[in-house]
C-alpha cells in the first residue's frame, strides 16, 4: 500500500528550524503554547506551486511559523525581479520584513481601542 507523504516532513522541517520560528525568531522550546502554535509554512504559497506542477513540500520551502505569522504572511510573494529571490535567507528576510509591517498595521489599527479598554480598566 503506498501512502502519500511529503518529501520534506514535519520533523525534518522542525529539525531544520534551528529552534525558531522562521519570521519572528521565536523560540519553539519556549513554552508549550509556543510549540502548539506551531505550523508549517511554504515560503512560495503552496498554490502558486501547485498550480504550476512544481513540488512544494520540499527543504527549500518549508518552514516553522508560529500561527500569528502565517496568517499575517498569507499569499504574499514578492514581486518578480526583486533582489529577494536570489537566496532563502533573503527571501525570508523579506517575508519577515512583510509580516512585521502587517503587525504594526494591526496595532496601529487597534491601538485606540486597546488604549480605551486599558483606561476604562485602570478606571480612568
Ligand atoms: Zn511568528
Amino acid at each position: 500500500m503506498s501512502r502519500c507523504r511529503p518529501d520534506f516532513g514535519w520533523v525534518n522541517v522542525f529539525e531544520k528550524s534551528d529552534g525558531k520560528y522562521v519570521y519572528c525568531s521565536r523560540d519553539l522550546a519556549s513554552s508549550t503554547d509556543a510549540l502548539a502554535e506551531s505550523t508549517e509554512e511554504h515560503l512560495v504559497p503552496r498554490s502558486l506551486l501547485e498550480a504550476s506542477g512544481v513540488k512544494y513540500d520540499n527543504e527549500h520551502n518549508m518552514a516553522v511559523c508560529c500561527a500569528g505569522c502565517n496568517g499575517l504572511k498569507n499569499e504574499f510573494l514578492p514581486p518578480a525581479g526583486h533582489p529577494c529571490w536570489k537566496s532563502r535567507k533573503s527571501f525570508i528576510k523579506e517575508c519577515s520584513r512583510f509580516v512585521a509591517e502587517c503587525r504594526l498595521k494591526n496595532f496601529q489599527k487597534y491601538k485606540t481601542h486597546v488604549e480605551t479598554v486599558l483606561k476604562k480598566r485602570a478606571g480612568q
